[in-house]
């Protein structure tokens, strides 16, 4: 990939990494802020259609009231006092009185002869409704005053009073709309008389007319419909709140993400020049894991592992740059490096422990170049190794050349170096090679032995490879091995050899020949 594009891939990638959270929980915001103030609004409508039915009951109760006193004359002195008294018992209730002709003969107040004017509608249940009449007494007020058609009777009530108690939300509108004159009977703030057609009728109708949130509820008993509205503006203030909070969280968070795309980026597009440079400095060294004889426990060998440390201190695993240095035919010269070092740490050591071994990962590259021969021959010279001394690992996916690689695996077996086959079982290659190259250890994969704990699936694939390599006459090492219930299940059923954290982890040369020293001092004081 070209360098400039993958670089603008990765800052597009970012720039994604930035928006999309951010995107995502402000729209989760407005979302939840949109849910609240959709709620309340709706809670509202349902208190004030609450508060109307009730001040319509009470206009009901005291008609009844008054045409049950029976009274000759409605603007007697004892029925002017009845009317008092029912004023005072209802708190929304502002006078009764007494209206014939459209005119208020008296009320609660005393006798009066005021023109109040002809009835704004007519309601199914014979009330005559004046939305709109103001008093001598009071002027500049306006009430809505209802009139028992039949008995005169009326009840006079401030449009603002059952709307008092939800003065602490004076961002809110709300009112009650009647169904004769699809107008505001009652209402504070303002009010869209499209409402009512978006409402439809429905029993409790909510929505967004773009503006503002609406409810609109009609009531089940009375003519007039109850609704509650703000403007979308306090949702959108809800979240600016929230979003003051949340952008720069979410910004800071696309930052580092950002940061670590364009990191990453860069350096996988680095690597393969940063390889060549540290071959040149000799940036690599290697580790030795120990190989244990299961049966006494005492090291028999070390599998050889690179390590990579950048002149920053980065250690850089090798299932990162091994495969990397494959893809840029590089590895040759890793393999070379492997060896040389191998000679220089070893030196030795095999004169002391002649049945030693040495393991060495090959990669498929080096099996089809004959220059792999001479560096092994290199090698053996320098550490006179003998036969058995020294091991090459070749993984199962070399064999899909099998062909091209027979060769040069022949050539190193004729020098008496041994051959194993790594990570056996995880190549997902066809097993035909088994017949045709000659092998000498069959190395179970970490991935099989790790199942020997557990009751999975795949831990019925140990026995067959155990079987396997038995009737292919192959050593066999077991990788990964952790803990001593694994250990002991291979034990039994014949796997002569074992790597891993069980023994040891791989560890700098010295310290693996320190190890061995003392196991060895041990040893020999315990057999004198
Ligand atoms: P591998 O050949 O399968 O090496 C075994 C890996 O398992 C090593 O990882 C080792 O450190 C790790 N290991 C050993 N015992 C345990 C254990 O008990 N538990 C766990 N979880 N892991 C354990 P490492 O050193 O990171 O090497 C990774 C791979 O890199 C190797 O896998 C090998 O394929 C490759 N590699 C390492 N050194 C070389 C080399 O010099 N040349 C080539 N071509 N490849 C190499
Ligand atoms: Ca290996
Ligand atoms: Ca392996």
């Amino acid at each position: 990939m070209n360098k400039k594009v993958a670089v603008a891939l990765a800052l597009v990638t970012g720039l994604i990494a930035i928006s999309v959270p951010i995107s995502i929980s402000l729209f989760l915001a407005w979302k939840q802020s949109f849910n609240e103030q959709m709620a309340t609004v709706a809670s509202l409508a349902q208190d004030v259609l609450r508060r109307s039915e009730e001040s319509t009951d009470q206009t009901f109760i005291i008609f009844k009231a008054l045409a049950s006193a029976h009274s000759a004359d409605p603007c007697s002195a004892e029925n002017i006092r009845l009317m008092g008294k029912l004023d005072l018992a209802s708190e929304q209730v502002q006078a009764v009185g007494y209206v014939r002709d459209n005119r208020l003969l008296c009320s609660s107040y005393g006798h009066h002869d005021t023109p109040i004017g002809p009835p704004t509608y007519v309601t199914r249940y014979g009330t005559a409704i004046r939305t709109s009449v103001e008093f001598p007494v009071l002027p500049g007020e306006r009430f809505l005053v209802s009139t028992d058609v039949a008995s005169g009777y009326t009840v006079a009530i401030h449009p603002s009073l059952p709307l008092n108690v939800f003065v602490g939300e004076s961002h809110l509108s709300i009112g009650v709309v009647s169904d004769y004159t699809r107008s505001v009977i009652l209402h504070r703030g303002v009010f869209e008389p499209e409402w009512i057609e978006l409402a439809g009728g429905r029993a409790d109708a909510r929505f967004s007319d773009g503006g503002s949130l609406v409810t609109v509820k009609h009531s089940p008993k009375y003519g007039f419909s109850a609704y509650a509205a703000v403007s979308t503006a306090s949702v959108n203030a809800g979240l600016r709140r929230f979003a003051l909070v949340l952008v720069p969280i979410g910004v800071l968070a696309g930052i580092v993400l950002a940061w670590a795309v364009v990191y990453l980026a860069r350096q996988q597009l680095a690597l393969p020049a940063v390889l060549k440079v540290a071959l040149k400095r000799n940036e690599f060294f290697l580790e030795y894991q120990p190989v244990v004889d299961l049966s006494t426990g005492r090291w028999v060998g070390a599998e050889a592992l690179i390590r990579w440390r950048r002149p920053n201190g980065e250690l850089i695993r090798p299932d990162v740059f091994i495969a990397v240095a494959e893809e840029i035919n590089l590895i040759q010269r890793v393999t070379e490096r492997v060896m040389a070092i191998i000679a220089d740490d070893v030196q030795d050591l095999l004169a002391h422990h002649p049945g030693f071994h040495i393991a060495i990962n090959l990669s498929a590259a080096d099996l089809q170049s004959e220059q792999t021969l001479v560096c092994l021959d290199t090698l053996r010279g320098r550490i006179s190794a003998g036969p058995g001394n020294l091991i090459v690992e070749v993984t199962e996916r070399v064999f899909m050349k099998a062909e091209a690689v027979r060769s040069v695996l022949d050539e190193i077996r004729g020098r008496g170096i041994e051959i194993a086959i790594d990570d056996f079982g995880t190549g997902y290659s066809s097993l035909s090679y088994l017949e045709s190259v000659k092998l000498d250890y069959l190395k179970i994969d970490k991935c099989f032995v790790e199942t020997l704990e557990k009751e999975a699936a795949t831990s019925q694939v140990v026995p067959h490879i155990i079987e396997m390599a038995k009737s292919l006459n192959l050593k066999m090492v077991a990788e990964g091995v952790e803990t001593e219930v694994q250990a002991q299940y291979l034990r039994q059923r014949g796997v002569q050899f074992a790597q891993g954290w069980l023994f040891a982890r791989p560890m700098p040369f010295a310290e693996f020949v320190r190890t061995l020293r003392k196991a060895e001092e041990e040893s020999s004081a315990s057999a004198a």
